[in-house]
């Protein structure tokens, strides 16, 4: 099938295009052409008050529509998740299981797998966030469930067979012999909920660590003489650094300064978001907690941060209205930048001829009208 998408500007990840019109056919971008040009038997979608960009690629997604991964390690749990997170203009993301047993672990890979192979929308993926954590820097997860890594492990991080798995790890627990072994399967490594100090950080990069997951967040900060792990992933050129731009776990100023002492491009927005994003309730269940959402901070009785419910269009507003960053830079850190992260970027991440039919549209509101994953559309529920 064939038809055509216009709306007031294109935004094709690299530059916005004017009176231009996107001609998808089947799940691909076939050509991008002047309005003027379209032949007038071809269906067309019109959109003279919107804008299309590249689809949101979301890389730590705990949860949506009440379902939480951990909780529903099963295909119809991840269609729930991908479904909620739609109609916030994610085409692409990675479900992520944090700290949870190896039976677990294994039957989420299997469930994406699944998922990946039955065609559900958006699935690009696995994110393993834990086990081999620091439980200095525990978060909300459960210490008692994290473990020294084994060959076992190994061989089961390494099993997805299509899709990409994101390993978020703490590095000095870990080692980085294990680091360099996950690297040459193509896992892509990140620190997270680590205590590491500046020369384990730097050689954990040297051993093929590529990211660093909630930048800020659950991690050693950065002192004078001790840069710490938010030091080390600000002054290095090559890592990608995830970051939650809600308001509630990172300060804008912080945010500001990571985006300033990054290169451009390696700084990713991601929800790190639990059930309560696409459902009416402001509460959900961790394990034997009860997370509760107040002004949109999700924190247990104690008061510790349990994820969010930040939607990536909401992240890409705050990093329009609280960052002072332009509308294109922002739609690729949502986007173009977290598709290059994953080497996704010869399909996804921009809207080009030979690419993936994934586009969000917007309205100049940044509010989400519809979207398309593999030339698919849906129209949000909410519209
Ligand atoms: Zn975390």
């Amino acid at each position: 099938m064939t038809f055509a998408i216009t709306a007031k500007t294109i935004f094709t990840g690299e530059a916005c295009l004017l009176d231009m019109a996107v001609i998808v056919k089947n799940d691909i971008v076939a050509d991008i052409i002047p309005t003027s040009s379209l032949p007038s038997d071809m269906p067309c979608k019109s959109y003279p008050d919107g804008f299309l960009a590249p689809g949101f690629i979301d890389t730590q997604v705990n949860g949506g529509g009440d379902v939480l991964f951990n909780d529903d390690i099963t295909v119809n749990g991840i269609t729930a998740i991908a479904n909620a997170h739609r109609q916030f203009g994610t085409t692409g993301l990675l479900p992520t299981l944090i700290t949870d047993s190896a039976d677990h672990m294994k039957a989420a890979i299997c469930a994406v797998n699944d998922a990946i192979q039955q065609g559900i929308p958006g699935v690009l993926g696995i994110h393993l966030e834990g086990p081999f954590l620091n439980s200095q820097r525990k978060g909300v997860h459960n210490p008692e469930k994290m473990r020294v890594i084994s060959s076992e492990d190994i061989d089961m991080i390494t099993s997805l067979p299509q899709g990409k798995t994101l390993m978020t790890l703490a590095p000095e627990i870990v080692g980085n012999d294990i680091i360099r072994q996950l690297q040459q399967h193509n896992i892509i490594v990140a620190a997270g909920h680590t205590a590491a100090n500046h020369d384990q950080i730097q050689s954990a990069l040297k051993a093929g660590l590529q990211g660093f997951t909630h930048l800020f967040n659950a991690m050693t900060p950065l002192h004078s003489r001790e840069p710490g792990v938010v030091g080390t992933a600000l002054s290095d050129p090559d890592s990608w650094c995830g970051v939650i731009a809600d308001g509630h776990h990172v300060h804008y100023s912080n945010l500001k300064l990571a985006v300033s002492a990054k290169p451009q491009g390696k700084i990713i927005l991601v929800t790190d978001a639990m059930p309560i994003v696409g459902s009416s309730k402001n509460y959900f269940t961790l394990e034997d907690k009860t997370i509760h959402c107040r002004n949109g901070r999700c924190e247990t009785s104690d008061g510790v941060l349990a994820g969010s419910n930040l939607t990536m269009a909401q992240a890409v507003n705050n990093t329009v209205n609280q960052l002072n960053i332009s509308l294109d830079e922002a739609l690729r850190m949502a986007s173009t930048y977290p598709a290059t992260f994953l080497g996704l970027n010869d399909q996804l991440g921009y809207i080009k001829p030979g690419y993936k039919a994934s586009f969000v549209l917007m309205d100049f509101h940044l509010t989400v009208c519809n979207t398309w994953i593999n030339g698919q559309e849906s129209i949000p529920p909410n519209h």
